[in-house]
């Protein structure tokens, strides 16, 4: 593995405090001023001014409708480093109390990526710094639309990846189960993809005093939903991680009628192709022949959302090296199994290898640190001097790295 001098690891520690006052800064305002999904127009706008204001890098706006990507040039020849981060914020109403708490109503950064932008900003302002350590080039890649727009897709479509082709690409998530400048990495699936499902069960609706002449919905989508419990329990290998979620219910509209619909929708979350089409096949089973069995049909849709997320076991090993070199002991940690939310860095990861690891923001409050997506999450300023180092290192080591691990 890479062994980092001294010498690098004292001025990139140097530059980042010293960037640090205008980073936090920079986080405040955006956490002021949250935007929803595909509607990061004055964040891109607020970024685009700031990179070129920081000089030294070209910047393309627009990419992927409201996406920005800036590359700034090494000293010397080398790979291509892909640094990403995401712009969106939630329909979330803000209950911090912090004093740059959102001023736009209903909307709020209770994902972090205020947090996450501030990063890239950061680690961007000091590998321009440190240029003449450079070698090849970095891509920033600051994305619209995380949650749910699938951003990431879009930016590569739209050529994000290429003219310069990326060669490895990194990216970070705050994570408030774990200690503040604390890493998880894993290697392989880490986050998994989603999958709406719709189930509506038609029978022939009647009097709810003489249920024998109908077939009773309700009691079929009941049964519908106990029946796909088994799914995980005993449709999938036990050491497969698979969540099946039925989360809404709706049908009928009176205490005397049994109604003729009743609609279902969830999600289901796996970590591959495989086990994401046996689970999509096994619910669609179920669900048609246990509405069959009493008398009724039911149909069936799914809509594929974010694939897993798989990080690249090589560059993952990578990461783990830099964080274990410039993060004081036990700080680096292998993340026991992986997490079945969906992230769309996926799409980059699909495209190009890499690792997306999880960077620790609780600062040991009682009670635990609020969860990503909850009204009190805000991002912590003190876990960013940790994520701007390792995005640094990441970039200034990726040659070295592609020398002896050609990927
Ligand atoms: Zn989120
Ligand atoms: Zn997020």
């Amino acid at each position: 593995m890479i062994r980092l001098s001294n010498e690098l690891k004292s001025l990139v520690e140097r530059a980042t405090a010293q960037v640090l006052p205008e980073v936090v800064a920079f986080r405040r305002e955006r956490h002021r001023r949250p935007e929803l999904t595909w509607q990061e127009l004055a964040t891109a706008r607020a970024i685009a001014e700031r990179l070129r204001t920081i000089g030294g890098m070209t910047v393309t706006e627009g990419v992927g409708r409201n996406g920005i990507v800036a590359v700034i040039e090494g000293a010397a020849d080398g790979p291509t480093v892909g640094l990403r981060a995401d712009m969106d914020a939630l329909p979330v109403v803000e209950v911090t109390g912090k004093e740059y708490a959102s001023e736009h109503a209903g909307v709020m950064h209770a994902c972090g990526h205020d947090g996450h932008m501030a990063n890239l900003l950061g680690s961007a302002m000091v590998l321009v710094q440190l240029r003449q350590h450079l070698r090849g080039r970095v891509k920033l890649l600051f994305q619209p639309a995380e949650e749910g727009g699938a951003g990431a897709d879009a930016m590569c479509r739209d050529g994000a990846l290429e003219n310069p082709h990326v060669d490895l690409v990194f990216g970070l998530h705050g994570w408030p189960e774990l200690a503040t400048g604390q890493v998880y990495v894993r290697g392989g699936p880490m986050m998994a993809a989603n999958t709406e499902i719709r189930i509506v069960v038609h029978g022939v609706g009647c009097h709810a005093a003489t249920p024998h002449l109908g077939t009773d919905q309700v009691l079929i989508a009941a049964r519908i939903i106990e029946a796909l419990q088994s799914v995980s329990a005993r449709l999938v290998a036990p050491n497969e991680p698979v969540a099946v979620s039925i989360t809404k219910i709706a049908g009928g509209s009176a205490t005397n009628i049994i109604p003729p619909h009743v609609e279902m929708a969830g999600t289901l979350r796996t970590m591959t192709v495989a086990t994401r089409d046996g689970c999509c096949a096994a619910i669609r089973r179920l669900a048609e022949g246990v509405a069959q069995t009493h008398g009724a049909t039911a149909t069936v849709e799914f809509e594929h959302g974010y694939p897993s997320t798989v990080n690249d076991t090589r560059a993952t090993d990578f990461i783990e090296s830099l964080a274990q070199q410039v993060l004081p002991a036990g700080h680096t940690h292998r993340m026991p199994a992986p997490t079945m939310g969906a992230e769309d860095f996926a799409y980059f990861l699909e495209r190009v290898p890499g690792c997306y690891f999880f960077l620790g923001v609780d600062d040991g409050r009682a009670g635990g640190y609020p969860s990503l997506h909850h009204p009190a999450y805000d991002f912590n300023d003190a876990a960013l001097p940790t994520g701007i180092k390792l995005f640094v290192h990441a970039a200034l080591a990726a040659k070295d790295f592609l020398a002896t691990q050609p990927l």
